[in-house]
């Protein structure tokens, strides 16, 4: 099941994919990491997708990534007395937090932390920023709005404070009860939503202790402000185009989304670009031309991953918007374009040893009739600093680790495989040539190159570099060790 793209694709489960048959169906149309989302769904479904996917794994013998995803501080208000309420233009409203039923003229904002920090001129923006409402005067237990777009507000529509830094806890009481049930479960990555600061990051990342890799969300005006600081603490990061494009102006979407995928690139971690990428996929069985197009600038940019929400989660057509997906990939890598893009955007490798390696197994690499590049990998690193290089040879990741494999099936370009600790350099050429061959990467006559840190076991050691026959009696040949 060699994929002939470098890009991954993630797929959202939901009630449109929550069999046997379809996640394995999925799996073999693209999907390459399934994301969980705690949103929706109680910790027994979720359990139970998760049992799914590991049974779709071992029964297609290939490492198969998931994705968490937290819920984090949505914002929600309090309920109405006959449901809903029309609210028109100009006409004032107020937030409180009192919780007796709302009317046309107020409803309850239960988030005292909210009050404190709104001023007169501010905005909030309610059902998916389609109502703004500005703020003309607050205290500490309400804001007095005037609506500036009206619209339909019904029982605990989400609610978005755009250009204020919230005082909120990063996570809620549910997120640290779905955090300690997901990480217990075994998850790979751990998505956080609405991250606003570093310190966010650094919480979550003391609750999770190494069991699971964190994404930062990026979908805050604030954390596209403090983003080279999230950067530095976070493990990956996603492109969160949905509440992105409520919090600030949809035309602001597409610059911060090609600084963001040139900044991960640069720091060598994952990013995913998400959400609306085959809108349409949810009722028809073929895109529009613009979601097409969509897909393919995340894809040209160097995105490690693009993501199916919605469309593979509760849409008509999951394996088709998959296949859509994995089809307009390997169109845009077989471009000869798209390998210029990749070299022009490149940045310098850093100063390091294992980054001098890296880039010189990429030189042989492509300079050579080299057909792939073997990395022994441990902890991922020594595998994502290939993937950082964007070689035009497929990498091969190879690792003793099931969680390893696991993770690193979002990197950009990683053929993941499991193989059996070793403790001497020759012996990982001997597995990385026999991987080589049985996924069809290269044949007997050909050669590899294999990097690896010696000792092995130490994470960011990387240090040799070995050309090497496939073929396995002549990797022997003139050996004494
Ligand atoms: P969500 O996050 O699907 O959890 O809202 C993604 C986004 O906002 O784009
Ligand atoms: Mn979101």
């Amino acid at each position: 099941m060699r994929r002939m793209r470098s890009v991954k694709v993630v797929a959202t489960l939901g009630p449109a994919s929550d069999t046997y048959d379809m996640i394995r169906k999925l799996s073999e149309a693209g999907a390459d990491v399934f994301r969980l989302n705690m949103s929706h769904g109680s910790q027994d479904d979720i359990r139970e997708k998760h049992q799914i996917i590991r049974d779709v794994e071992r029964d297609t013998g290939r490492p198969i990534g998931i994705l968490a995803d937290l819920q984090g501080p949505k914002l929600r208000c309090g309920v109405f007395a006959k449901g809903e309420e029309t609210l028109v233009e100009g006409a004032p409203f107020r937030f409180d937090l009192d919780d007796a039923p709302g009317d046309a003229n107020r409803v309850c904002l239960p988030h005292p932390e909210i009050f404190a920090a709104l001023a007169p001129g501010e905005i909030l923006l309610v059902n998916d920023g389609k109502m703004r409402l500005r703020v003309t005067d607050c205290g500490e237990d309400f804001a007095n709005c005037v609506v500036e777009v009206g619209g339909v507000i019904s029982n605990r529509k989400g609610v978005n404070v755009p250009d204020v830094l919230l005082p909120l806890a990063a996570l809620s009481d549910k997120d640290i009860s779905d955090l300690e049930f997901v990480c217990d479960l075994g998850v790979d990555w751990l998505a956080l939503s609405f991250v606003q600061r570093p310190e966010d990051v650094l919480e979550a990342k003391e609750l999770v202790k190494g069991r699971a890799a964190i994404i930062s969300k990026i979908e805050k005006p604030a954390a596209v402000k403090s983003f080279s600081d999230i950067l530095k603490v976070t493990d990956g990061v996603m492109v969160a185009r949905g509440d992105l494009g409520v919090e600030l102006p949809v035309q602001d979407v597409p610059p911060i989304q090609k600084r963001l995928v040139r900044a991960c690139r640069k720091a060598g971690k994952p990013v995913i670009v998400a959400t609306q990428m085959m809108e349409s996929m949810i009722e028809a069985p073929i895109p529009t031309r613009a979601e097409v197009s969509d897909v393919a600038t995340a894809i040209y940019e160097g995105a490690d991953a693009v993501m199916l929400s919605a469309e593979s989660a509760a849409g008509q057509y999951p394996v088709e918007a998959v296949t859509t997906m994995n089809n307009v990939a390997e169109s845009v890598e077989s471009d000869p374009t798209y390998r210029a893009i990749i070299e022009a955007s490149r940045t310098p490798s850093r100063a390091t040893v294992a980054d001098a390696i890296t880039l010189a197994a990429r030189d042989v690499a492509e300079t050579t009739e080299i057909r792939a590049i073997c990395c022994f990998t441990h902890s991922g690193h020594t595998a994502m600093l290939a993937a950082r290089e964007r070689p035009s040879v497929p990498i091969i990741a190879l690792t003793p680790l099931v969680p390893t494999a696991r993770r690193m099936t979002l990197i950009w370009g990683l053929h993941c495989v499991l193989t059996n600790e070793v403790s001497r350099f020759k012996m990982a050429v001997v597995s990385a040539a026999r991987a080589a061959r049985n996924a069809g990467f290269s044949e007997e006559k050909d050669k590899i190159v294999v990097t690896a840190g010696i000792p092995f076991n130490t994470p960011g050691s990387t240090n040799i570099l070995r050309v090497a026959p496939v073929q396995e009696k002549l990797i022997f040949e003139g050996e004494t060790d």
